[in-house]
């Protein structure tokens, strides 16, 4: 038999009694290509925004095979046990795209997490850019708030722009890293080094000690050359042990010092302002980038203008000039 699709009402007030069903079922809404679904995903996410901000949003990063998973996994349970409350683990995958299905925020890779009775781990949305899939999950760390989860990871892998997305959501970016791999410093990319507010350094157990506590040096004097955040804080590195737990409570004392810090001087507030800001424009680009390349006329003439960009008839402004002519046309026609 089907089950009766739920109204927008019954979704909310699931959602806010904090049935974890009825969250996934409206999660799903949010990443479908359906624009009723979508709509209807947009209703219900209106509906329980004045039920969601009261969490701490903490953005997790790191190359692949740094301990993400493993550190989640650990960083989770402690996280739960010390502070009680829910945990929510999501996750920005643009990669996933390609690969059909991403692997980040899977449950498998956290199997203390997975049954723990306070967790929701759900994996990155997979469908389209990377605008795309990080607005998906903004918005569904709205509904985990409205549902309860008063935590929040949002796991990113560290290889290029999906860092600035998670950033863009959390309170909190964390950049887990390794030693030993020599290139340590090449790691720092002025990038991501810039938007972390701790590093930690992760497989600091065994003989890998010396070397972990080697690159933490490093990092802390690389760090000085760096200008002062605009929270006021100056990021700390630390080193620990996902696999061993060992060290794991400095790295989450330090992340609450850090709360405490920023919710006094007022920066926990301006943050999230300003990234409720940026999703606002960070919608009306995206929607109008889908709106100009869904656009018939403009998916008929592409191609051309590709071809005529590559042997030289045009350059590449005019070519993108006539297509927007072509589109602005349609748009005062058609709307
Ligand atoms: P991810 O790709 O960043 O999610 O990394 P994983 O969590 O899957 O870990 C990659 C590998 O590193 C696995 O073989 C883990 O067992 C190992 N690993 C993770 N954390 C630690 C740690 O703290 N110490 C040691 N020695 N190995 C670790």
């Amino acid at each position: 038999f089907r089950r009766r699709e739920l109204s927008v009402g019954e979704m909310v007030e699931g959602i806010v009694k904090g049935d974890v069903t009825i969250l996934s079922q409206a999660v799903t809404l949010i990443e479908s290509v359906n624009p009723d679904h979508q709509a209807k995903a947009q209703e219900v996410i209106n509906k329980c925004l004045p039920y969601s901000g009261k969490s701490v949003r903490i953005g997790i990063s790191g190359v692949p095979g740094a301990g993400k998973s493993t550190s989640i996994d650990e960083f989770g349970v402690h996280l739960l046990k010390e502070k009680g409350g829910r945990l929510a683990v999501l996750a920005i995958d643009p990669s996933s795209e390609r690969t059909k299905g991403s692997i980040l925020g899977d449950k498998t890779r956290m199997e203390k997490l997975a049954i723990h009775p306070d967790s929701f781990i759900r994996p990155s949305p997979s469908a389209g850019s990377l605008g795309g899939v990080a607005r998906k999950t903004r918005e569904t760390i709205i509904l985990c708030e409205a549902a309860g989860f008063d935590k929040i990871f949002v796991e990113t892998v560290g290889v290029g722009q999906s860092e600035t997305a998670c950033h863009s959501m959390v309170d909190f970016f964390l950049l887990i890293q390794v030693a030993g791999t020599g290139d340590e410093l090449q790691g720092i990319k002025r990038g991501i080094m810039e938007i972390a507010d701790g590093i930690v350094i992760n497989k600091c157990d065994g003989d890998n000690v010396d070397r972990c506590q080697m690159a933490a040096t490093n990092f802390r004097n690389a760090l000085h050359f760096f200008p002062m955040p605009e929270s006021g804080w100056t990021p700390k590195v630390l080193c620990y042990s996902g696999f061993y737990g060992t060290g794991v409570k400095e790295v989450w004392d330090m992340i609450y010092e850090y709360f405490d810090f920023v919710k006094a001087n007022g920066y926990f507030d301006y943050r999230r302002n300003e990234q409720s800001k940026y999703w606002m424009y960070e919608t009306i680009n995206e929607q109008l980038r889908l709106n100009f390349y869904h656009n018939p006329q403009i998916r008929e003439q592409l191609q051309l203008a590709e071809q005529s960009v590559l042997l030289g008839q045009k350059t590449s402004f005019v070519a993108a000039q006539d297509l927007l002519e072509i589109y602005y046309r349609d748009n005062v026609i058609t709307k």
